[in-house]
C-alpha cells in the first residue's frame, strides 16, 4: 500500500496530488470507461475529496451510468487524459485515473467491477471480486 501519491496528465498541464493511501482501487470495465480512455478497460484508485488537490484547468464531461446516477469525468483540455470521475451516488468521492499516477507499481486492483462486460481478451484476476455491475 502507499500513503500518498501523485500524478499528471500526459502534457502535464493538470497536476495531482493525493495525501492518503487510496480508500479503494479497482479496474472497471463497462463501455464508458473503455470509450472515455480507448483503453479495453479502465483503472481507479478512489479517494476522498477532501485528501485529493488538483492543479491546472480541467473540463468536465458529464453523462448518464446506467444506474442512474450522474458521473462527471474530468479530462485535461489540452491533452485529453482523463484525470478523475466523480458519482452522484457518493459525491465526496474521487476516482483517480491510475494510469495517470507517477508510480503507481502499488496498484493492486481489489475488484472488477462491470467483469460481464469485459472483453473476451482481458485477462482479470480470480481470487479478486467481480462483479457484473457496479457493486450497490
Ligand atoms: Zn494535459
Ligand atoms: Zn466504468
Amino acid at each position: 500500500m502507499v500513503d500518498q501519491f501523485s500524478g499528471h496528465c500526459l502534457c502535464g498541464a493538470v497536476q495531482f496530488q493525493c495525501s492518503t493511501e487510496p480508500m479503494f482501487q479497482a479496474n472497471c470495465h463497462c463501455d464508458d470507461c473503455r470509450r472515455s480512455g480507448g483503453g479495453v478497460y479502465a483503472s481507479f484508485a478512489f479517494v476522498d475529496a477532501s485528501v485529493l488537490e488538483v492543479s491546472g484547468e480541467t473540463h468536465a464531461h458529464q453523462h448518464l451510468s446506467d444506474a442512474g446516477n450522474t458521473i462527471t469525468k474530468h479530462f485535461c483540455p489540452s491533452c485529453g487524459s482523463q484525470v478523475y470521475t466523480e458519482n452522484t451516488k457518493a459525491p465526496s468521492r474521487r476516482g483517480v485515473r491510475v494510469g495517470l499516477i507517477e508510480d503507481a507499481s502499488w496498484f493492486e486492483p481489489k475488484a472488477n467491477v462491470y467483469a460481464s462486460h469485459r472483453l473476451p481478451s482481458t485477462p482479470i484476476d480470480p481470487k479478486i471480486k467481480a462483479f457484473d455491475k457496479m457493486p450497490g
